[in-house]
């Protein structure tokens, strides 16, 4: 029997047709074979946040959520996330660099993870407004184990996010969505 476990991915674009990308990209996820998306939020804009914090001279960000069950391992995930990346045009530079698409596994079922190529939940998600506030839409109740519950960490992030006007991404599926 195959058994499916929840996962929350985090997608960001600030490069090219960021809605378009951001299509793409969860089209691709609900592709990945043992991977189904249960959910997505709206679209949110934010500024870029470079190392040494918010970067008004660069593009800023369309960010959204999506809800899966997978199947498949959190590793296995994070490559195909990564797989993802790169076809949808990913170049990789500097750190917390423009990009077309940015593609963080946030949470994952299962114990905490902590290594270089994969830590979960994500260790930078619980100050981050452009994350919570698109996953507080599709998942009112979530919490980020050993930081508290998303509405409240969404609540005290100091990043702004304004909402993006766009058709809703599950769209993307059409009729492709099996719940
Ligand atoms: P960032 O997302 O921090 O802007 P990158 O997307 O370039 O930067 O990812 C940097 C590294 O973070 C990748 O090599 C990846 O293996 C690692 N990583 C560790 N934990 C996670 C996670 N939960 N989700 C996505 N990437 C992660
Ligand atoms: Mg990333």
């Amino acid at each position: 029997m195959r058994v499916e476990l929840p996962a929350v991915i985090a997608l960001g674009s600030n490069l090219g047709d960021r809605e378009a990308t951001l299509r793409a990209a969860v089209r691709a996820i609900h592709a990945i074979p043992g991977v189904v998306v249960t959910a997505a939020s709206g679209i949110v804009e934010s500024s870029a946040l470079k190392p040494d914090g918010v970067d008004t001279s660069a593009p800023s960000y369309l960010n959204a959520v999506v809800a899966v069950r997978s199947a498949i391992t959190p590793l296995e995930l994070l490559d195909a996330l990564t797989t993802i990346e790169n076809t949808l045009g990913r170049v990789r530079g500097e750190r917390w660099g423009d990009r077309t698409i940015d593609l963080d596994l946030i949470t994952a079922a299962g114990p905490h993870v902590s290594t270089p190529r994969l830590t979960l939940p994500h260790p930078r998600a619980w100050e981050r407004r452009f994350v919570l506030a698109p996953w507080l839409q599709i998942e009112r109740t979530a919490r980020i184990p050993g930081y508290g519950t998303v509405a409240e960490l969404a609540e005290a992030a100091v990043d702004t996010v304004s909402d993006y006007p766009a058709p809703p991404l599950l769209d993307a599926l059409r009729g492709e969505v099996r719940r």
